[in-house]
């Protein structure tokens, strides 16, 4: 059976028409226009107007950069926005369900619950890889949505990537790659074969390694079909206009986010060596992220020390195979040294 995005569509959306703004068709006219149609206040403040529903600039920018169409993409309010846009696109309540790999970010879950979709989990496996054959077994009619994180939340390790191939073969619903950590990793997205499947869909964002969390964008890439559904169901000004001008400067500038990449990648390695020191540690997860899975003796306690010395970290340790993880975000050098500091007058 090939795969037929036709089939992964829900009913309402399929007939779906969606809302349209009479500024979609005259904005790329030109600037020397009079816009009386929107009721906006005329007086012009840099952000009187509303912003461009298809952000055409930010997209022109980034389609040269992933080397793909700005027909293959779809930007969002943070990626969490791009994530729930697939889950009412595709998944109808009560009926469809999901497949996620814990453990893994939370979002998906959450999604899931709220979008009342069942989400079928299938632990990753010891090394926090895919269980492949696991996964398919539990593929049903009704599952549309498969989520990967790689490098995954909270484990930080990258997902092999003939598993996924094979998941990519073989899972006829759509497979979500979460790349929010890809830029700390040393390896491709799998945006370049977006090409040879058409059931990929990656999503990235600006709040990790490119420091813009505070304006929320959220990048969607999957073939212009996939694209073009979700197109329809988003909110038309779901991008602002701050956030379209401040996410310009910040794509641009790529040579200032690859030395910030370098340099936490740094940091990382210096602070994962020292960790390794302490006797209330006992491993150090491998990491091809800006952050650190630890397991300490007793990740409740280490927590509430470490607040108490005004440093917050998160407990993973709710989470299967992850008893005992405390997550450290990789700061700056300075908060750095004080968290390494803090372990070590813990360390008795
Ligand atoms: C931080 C994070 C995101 C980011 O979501 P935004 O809404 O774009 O800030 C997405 N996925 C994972 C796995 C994350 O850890």
């Amino acid at each position: 059976m090939g795969f037929k995005l036709e089939r992964l569509i829900r009913e309402n959306i399929r007939g779906l028409k969606p809302y349209s703004s009479a500024r979609d068709e005259f904005v790329a006219l030109g600037a020397d226009m009079i816009f009386l149609d929107a009721n906006e206040n005329p007086n012009a403040n840099g952000v009187n107007r509303y912003p461009d529903p298809h952000q055409r600039s930010l997209k022109a920018v980034l389609a040269n950069q992933k080397g793909i169409k700005e027909s293959q993409i779809v930007l969002g309010n943070g990626s969490d926005e791009i994530l729930d846009l697939l889950f009412r696109a595709f998944c109808e309540p009560s009926k469809d369900n999901i497949i996620t790999l814990p453990p893994t970010y939370g979002m998906y879950k959450v999604l899931s619950d709220i979008n009342v979709i069942e989400n079928c989990e299938v632990l990753l496996n010891e090394d926090f890889q895919p269980d492949v054959k696991a996964i398919l077994s539990k593929v049903d009619a009704h599952t549309k949505l498969l989520f990967l994180c790689s490098p995954n939340n909270p484990t930080g390790n990258l997902i092999q990537s003939e598993k996924i191939e094979t998941i990519l073969n073989e899972f006829q619903g759509l497979v979500v790659i979460d790349e929010a950590y890809i830029d700390f990793a040393n390896t491709e997205s799998w945006i370049c074969r977006l090409n040879e499947f058409p059931n990929l869909v990656v999503t990235q964002t600006l709040s990790k390694a490119y420091g813009m969390a505070g304006i929320r964008l959220g990048m969607c890439f999957a073939s212009e079909e996939i694209i073009t559904i979700l197109k329809k169901i988003k909110p038309p000004y779901n991008v602002n206009e701050l956030t379209q001008e401040r996410a310009l400067i910040g794509i641009i500038n790529e040579k200032k986010v690859s030395n910030q990449i370098s340099a936490i990648l740094n940091e990382r390695n210096k602070f994962k060596e020292t960790l390794k020191e302490f006797n209330l540690v006992q491993k150090v997860f491998k990491s091809d992220a800006n952050f650190v899975l630890v397991r300490v003796d007793d990740a409740k306690m280490r927590y509430g020390q470490l607040l108490d010395k005004g440093i917050v970290v998160r407990n993973r340790s709710s989470q299967p195979m992850c008893e005992n993880t405390l997550r450290f975000t990789i700061g700056t050098r300075e908060e750095n040294k004080k968290l390494l500091a803090a372990l070590k007058e813990l360390d008795l």
